[in-house]
């Protein structure tokens, strides 16, 4: 087991997390069950479970579901009105990235082409091809990019219910209860009124490792040196674009696509085929951003304090895919929109939300007065979350390291592969790109440690999802959407298992994890 140090950063501004910086944290920051008494009279309802799923994202849907399959009566707790989290209100791609090594030299790796995840994440990839929510082949999702967001709230909300577990909509954790260094329920919002769980394992599936902090657990959060994350960016969308002219324009001007596609080989005559083709369309653009910057008209991001955008962090656009098909006129957009944020300050947070949107806003007016091809295209819609790509990550029992990461790190206690380049959106406005870094050396993946997923301070609280327990740079890797699935797949099944051996998640059987992941089609 690998020693850390605490490196949490005060913040002034309401929140769990202003609270957790205090010395006082223990006695503020759960409910202990004696004080727990007290609310009994004036509960909404009380409901027993094996196991609590806090949030419904990437890795709370899976968690829930292999939660329910392997036996649990498992309660999911869900803040929005549909499951998906940043993979659905994000608006996010369909995300393949990660069930095949993913890396500039991912071609070159032992593991080239070979399936790094398996199980559940790889069913709701068939699921999703064959309800008409992306594109691609069964069984082999390398080519599924973009997905229909509607049809993804169907088909997860499809998967938990039909595994057993019951689906709490619009309910927001407001507290664990904690006894004897033991989780033993937590108090949740649903229907405006309190309702008490009583449980002894909670999964914190809610990406910002809310209930793990609550539930008195430490964390870290952001780089080493001063704790400040990775861009966040609140995806958009348009429509009315007229491709054939936009692609016009990028043939007379190559240098309107991102460096990083050009030495792939995509050109506007690549792009053009593609889009003959009935697509997909996918390029990181900067249209007319030279001219628009010089002038002084491209818009400035949130944090910033001028226009940022330079060559790579354009902007990604990609062709919605809808019900079964292409949709060539119609667009979403990736950017970094925001700079600096702290997702456990809640009051900058509101903040940096309305400044973002006005910040796109603003970027769909630049379009349409500078784009060609953009003359009549409109804002589609705002994606419902500030895409947040780090918050705390929860200190566990073992942490993952950028070495781990680096070395093809294998563990006698590994639930999973991940072979996912290390991807970091700048922490500062017009600082260095993206720091993308291949992982897993000659062969391709590291293996993603049991221990990373079980808090260490508090029994009971296990993690899914982008805040388990890693540093900074690991986090780069493990953060995308199919390795959050795949250790959804690992906590549901180790909390299912732990409920019925009547252990705390950190006793568990570890081989029988190991075989009823493997059973259940992960592959280790
Ligand atoms: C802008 C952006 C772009 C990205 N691009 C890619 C990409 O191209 N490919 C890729 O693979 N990955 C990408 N990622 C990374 C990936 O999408 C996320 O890291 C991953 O989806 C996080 O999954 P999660 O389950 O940890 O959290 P989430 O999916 O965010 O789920 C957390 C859930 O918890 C709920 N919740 C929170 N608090 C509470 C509470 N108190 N009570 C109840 N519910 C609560 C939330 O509503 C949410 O549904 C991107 C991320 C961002 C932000």
């Amino acid at each position: 087991m690998v020693l850390v140090t605490v490196r949490t950063r005060a913040v002034s501004r309401p929140g769990i997390f202003a609270r957790a910086a205090g010395p006082s944290q223990e006695a503020i920051n759960l409910i202990p069950a004696s004080t727990a008494r007290h609310l009994d009279g004036h509960l909404h309802g009380r409901q027993r479970a094996d196991v609590l799923v806090v949030g419904g994202g990437t890795a709370g849907f899976v968690a829930a579901t292999a939660a329910a399959r392997n036996g649990a009566q498992t309660i999911l707790a869900e803040y929005l009105p549909f499951l998906g989290g940043t993979h659905g209100g994000g608006a996010m791609v369909m995300g393949t990235i990660g069930f095949r090594p993913t890396g500039e030299s991912s071609h070159r790796v032992e593991a080239a082409g070979q399936l790094m995840v398996g199980g559940i994440p790889l069913e709701y990839y068939d699921r999703m091809l064959a309800a008409r929510g992306t594109s691609g082949d069964p069984g082999d999702p390398s080519n599924a990019w973009p997905k229909d967001l509607e049809i993804s709230k169907v088909v997860t909300e499809e998967m938990v219910a039909e595994a057993g577990a019951d689906i709490w909509f619009m309910t927001q954790l407001v507290d664990v209860i904690v006894d004897d260094g033991a989780v033993v329920g937590a108090l949740v919002t649903r229907g405006g009124g309190l309702v008490r769980v009583d449980t002894g394992i909670i999964i914190d599936a809610s990406g910002d490792g809310i209930a793990a902090v609550q539930a008195g657990a430490e964390y870290e959060v952001g780089r080493p040196s001063d704790n400040k994350a990775e861009a966040a960016t609140l995806y958009f969308e348009m429509a009315g674009i007229d491709l054939g002219r936009l692609l016009d324009h990028l043939a007379d001007h190559p240098e309107d696509i991102s460096h990083h596609h050009r030495d792939r080989g995509v050109s506007a005559a690549t792009l053009r085929r593609d889009w003959e083709a009935g697509g997909p369309f996918v390029v990181r653009l900067g249209v007319n951003y030279a001219a628009g910057k010089e002038a002084g008209l491209l818009p400035t991001p949130v944090g910033a304090e001028r226009s940022a955008h330079t060559d790579p962090s354009l902007g990604t656009f990609w062709m919605h895919w809808r019900d079964g098909q292409w949709v060539a006129s119609s667009f979403s957009v990736n950017m970094d929109t925001t700079y600096g944020l702290d997702p456990r300050d809640r009051d900058a947070y509101d903040d940096a939300l309305m400044a973002t949107r006005r910040f796109v806003l603003d970027m769909v007016r630049y379009y349409q007065a500078n784009a060609p091809g953009f003359e009549d295209a409109y804002l589609l819609r705002f994606a419902t979350l500030l895409g947040v790509r780090e918050g705390p990550r929860i200190l566990g029992r073992y942490l993952l390291t950028a070495d781990d990461v680096a070395a093809a790190s294998d563990f006698p206690d590994a639930v999973g592969r991940c072979g996912v380049r290390v991807d970091i959106h700048p922490e500062d406005p017009g600082g260095r790109e993206f720091l993308l870094t291949d992982v897993g050396g000659d062969r391709g993946w590291y293996q993603v440690p049991y221990r990373s997923l079980v808090a260490t301070d508090v029994d009971g609280v296990m993690m899914a999802g982008r805040n388990i327990s890693a540093d900074h740079v690991a986090h780069g890797s493990v953060r995308h959407q199919v390795t959050c699935m795949m250790i959804g797949q690992a906590a549901g099944t180790a909390a299912a298992i732990a409920a019925r051996q009547g252990v705390p998640p950190h006793d568990i059987d570890i081989s029988l994890l190991q075989s009823t992941l493997r059973r259940q089609g992960a592959i280790i």
